[in-house]
């Protein structure tokens, strides 16, 4: 009997034992979760530390750099050597951006993954008809509307000129000499000259940026101001003159300082259609980095302190100063209401081919959407 309970207790504790060791082992030993994470962590730590290197490396040229410009600055002629010498030296060290190429080869080697609940989005925007219940997200559902797709899935607008194909043909050189600084020597039959005389369009314009390298309210007490106590007196000295003005961040701040018998003189010249207010946004904005939005937000700022104030609703758009320009300002513009509008800032091959097809003058078209 004694004997029977010996063994019985030394088997409990034995199972006991190994119980605990299992536990204990499940406990602290890594799992494979984990495992994946230090290894992504270290392949982390090791691409940080690059980084840091290449940093320092671009930190001294650019230390090396600076010396030598300031040298150059100094009247040292060998500088200018020794800055070549040592940028064509280092050019191959720094960082380089990767190429749009690379960029593409190397999307090609890694497929991206595309998020389960996005592949389920797309799907459902490629079925969604007008009218259709659509879940946009857990719990959150929209009825389709016609005008939901139309932009996106419709095949866009037609036209005869396609600047797609059009800037795979221009040279987009610089040649200096002719008429144009950049190089077109425009020759004509002066004979031609004296039976049909050319038309040609002065407008008198003032652009005023109210941020670049002054504050928006250093240009205007030093600048802006100025252009606007000026066009005051000197419009009313000859009926024959005319002028535009974009930027209403700055023409309402000269209109809050104006007294009654002023804003009577700056109405009559706008009610006589001699100031006209071109555009008639908080600023000219960058069409080429903004989004849609950032546009329409000034704009409305803008053309609603225009209508409330002088009832005006300007009818053309004045861009001179934007450094790349978007067909879907021209797509905003005639939605609300625009006639025309004028661009400036093109490379001057496209304007030499416009110019050659005489198509300078045009309707631009969107490549999406419906044409309006
Ligand atoms: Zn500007």
């Amino acid at each position: 009997m004694k004997r029977y309970m010996v063994w019985w207790g030394a088997l409990f504790f034995l199972v006991m034992f190994t119980s605990l060791y299992l536990m204990l082992e499940t406990v602290t030993s890594p799992n494979t979760g984990s495992l994946a994470r230090s290894e992504a962590m270290e392949g982390m730590e090791a691409k940080i530390h690059m980084i840091e290197q290449d940093l320092n490396k671009n930190k001294e040229l650019i230390a090396d750099i600076k010396n030598w410009v300031g040298l150059l600055a100094k009247g040292d002629d060998n500088a200018l050597g020794h800055l070549v010498k040592l940028v064509n030296e280092k050019s191959g060290d720094v960082v380089a951006v990767p190429k749009k190429d690379d960029l593409v080869k190397d999307q090609a080697q890694k497929p991206v993954a595309v998020p389960e609940a996005l592949k389920q989005d797309s799907a459902a925007r490629e079925t969604a008809k007008p009218g259709e219940i659509y879940e946009v997200s857990p719990g959150e559902k929209v009825t389709v509307s016609g005008s939901m797709c139309s932009l996106s899935s419709s095949k866009g607008a037609n036209a005869d000129i396609d600047m797609h194909q059009v800037v795979d043909t221009l040279p987009f050189d610089n040649p200096d000499g002719g008429a144009w600084k950049q190089g077109w020597d425009v020759k004509y039959d002066p004979s031609e000259v004296s039976t049909k005389k050319l038309k040609i369009f002065v407008v008198p314009h003032s652009h005023c940026d109210p941020g670049w390298i002054k504050t928006y309210m250093d240009y205007y007490r030093q600048q802006t101001r100025n252009i606007f106590e000026n066009m005051l007196p000197k419009m009313e000295e000859d009926s024959r003159r005319k002028f535009i003005f974009a930027e209403i961040s700055y023409f309402s701040l000269w209109w809050d300082e104006l007294d009654a018998m002023r804003r009577d003189r700056v109405k009559k010249l706008i009610d006589g259609g001699r100031l006209e207010i071109v555009t008639g946004g908080w600023v000219m904005p960058d069409e080429a980095n903004t989004h849609y939005f950032a546009i329409i937000d000034q704009l409305l700022e803008g053309h609603q302190w225009l209508n409330g104030t002088l009832g005006v609703r300007p009818k053309s758009g004045w861009a001179v100063d934007p450094f790349g320009y978007s067909s879907t300002m021209a797509y905003l513009l005639k939605r609300m209401g625009f006639e025309n509008m004028l661009i400036q800032r093109v490379h001057y091959s496209m304007k030499k081919y416009l110019s050659r097809q005489q198509s300078l003058e045009f309707m631009w078209r969107q490549q999406w959407g419906e044409s309006f």
